[in-house]
């Protein structure tokens, strides 16, 4: 099995271990829901019309039709449909007694002051038939599932106006590298800008998780440390960016293991980002992300998302789809995961774009998605499937 591999087989072992709250229906979307929500009702609750028309007997179909009523959405019908009668009727209201059909007002003609006549023998029935949808009683959300807009809709439909989710973690960011300077700064030869910590703190509010920026560190034992320390007490997870590597200079994984912290992994078979470090003490819980952009961005997409949603209960796959070359693929042999930038252009192909490494993130700028090169593939041919993620 590849590290890759084993490393999705740990993180299904991660115990979900975060805290339920009970929030207002408004505020779900980019939730997880912790409890299963059943129907209270059928759905639709009554035989409803599906179009704006004439509710009738089927076997009345080619007659003259009476009109016996005018039905709205939201109010019942008085009268029973009896032979040759019809009622006119409102897309969303309840189909009167004794009809089996509605033909739309597009099909029909009216004949005199107050008859009608379908003009289409050929109609659709145009009812949806009560609990179509589902019935009382039925499964509608999991628990588990992340809340998005169409789980918005079936648990207004359900009658949720407060669901149970996890609770938001608490997680903070802490730069690694001396040779950081923050965005506001024109580095000093010898030094670059943290483009990392804005990129890392915007995917995590793309899962809903703000993050608290605790700023840059020294590749420094001590000063690492002791900012560990005070991040670590207020977080359920910490993000390091940066030293995760072997370098002389790459101190997080001692520094985990100092404090008490189990590592579960200190690379990930990934190019780019091999080195990755992922720990864990009690509930709190570390990643140290390579400091190059590409690298980590790649990592948080791969590893740590996975990780996170298992920790807070969501039931999460991410979406892979298969997308055809635009052109042949080739490269030298390669022992790990390969994951490109890439484009998806206005013919759904995939083309390559300009890439460097781990460092070049304006290469990402280019790109809508990543794709996947499996271990020890060095050729594919144009119009061959590969795996990408949206970006
Ligand atoms: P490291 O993971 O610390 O070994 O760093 C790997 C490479 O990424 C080095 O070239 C670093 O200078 C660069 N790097 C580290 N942190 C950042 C950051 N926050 N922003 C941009 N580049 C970084
Ligand atoms: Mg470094």
């Amino acid at each position: 099995m590849g590290k890759f591999e084993e490393i999705k087989e740990i993180i299904k072992t991660l115990q979900p271990g975060f805290n339920v709250e009970e929030i207002e229906l408004n505020e779900a979307p980019g939730r997880i829901l912790r409890e299963d929500v059943f129907a209270d009702m059928d759905m639709p609750p009554f035989n409803k019309s599906a179009m704006d028309g004439y509710a009738c007997r089927f076997e009345d179909i080619e007659n003259e039709l009476e009109v016996v009523e005018t039905i709205q959405a939201g109010v019942v019908a008085t009268k029973i449909i009896g032979k040759n009668q019809c009622a006119k009727i409102m897309t969303g209201a309840p189909v009167p007694a004794g009809c089996n059909v509605v033909f739309k007002m597009e099909d029909s003609e009216i004949t005199r002051s107050n008859f009608v006549r379908c003009t289409n023998s050929k109609t659709h029935i145009n009812i949806c038939s009560r609990g179509e949808d589902y019935q009382s009683g039925q499964l509608l959300l999991p628990k588990g599932t992340l809340i998005n807009f169409p789980q918005m809709a079936v648990l207004a439909g359900a009658g949720k106006s407060k669901v149970k989710v996890t609770g938001i973690p608490q997680v903070a960011v802490i730069t690694t590298g001396s040779e950081l300077v923050e965005p506001s700064e024109t580095p000093p030869t010898g030094k670059i800008r943290n483009s990392n910590a804005s990129q890392l703190i915007s995917q995590l509010r793309k899962i809903n998780i703000d993050a608290k920026y605790f700023g840059l560190a020294n590749d420094n034992f001590e000063e690492l440390t002791t900012l560990f320390k005070s991040a670590s007490e207020e977080s359920d997870f910490v993000f390091f960016t940066g030293g995760a590597s072997v370098g002389d200079f790459d101190l997080i994984p001692e520094i985990l293991e100092q404090q008490g912290f189990t590592v579960f992994w200190n690379s990930t078979g990934i190019k780019p980002g091999n080195p990755m470090t992922f720990a864990q003490n009690g509930n709190k819980y570390c990643f140290g992300l390579s400091g190059n952009p590409v690298s980590s961005l790649v990592q948080f997409e791969l590893i740590v998302k996975p990780v996170i949603y298992q920790l807070l209960g969501a039931n999460y796959k991410p979406l892979r789809i298969k997308v055809a070359l635009a052109d042949d693929f080739r490269q030298k042999i390669a022992n790990r995961l390969i994951i490109l930038p890439v484009f998806i252009n206005d013919d759904g192909l995939i083309e390559e774009i300009p890439f460097h490494g781990s460092a070049h993130i304006n290469a990402l700028t280019n790109a809508n998605a990543l794709m996947e090169i499996e271990p020890g593939v060095t050729k594919i041919n144009k119009g061959e499937l590969v795996y990408v993620r949206q970006l």
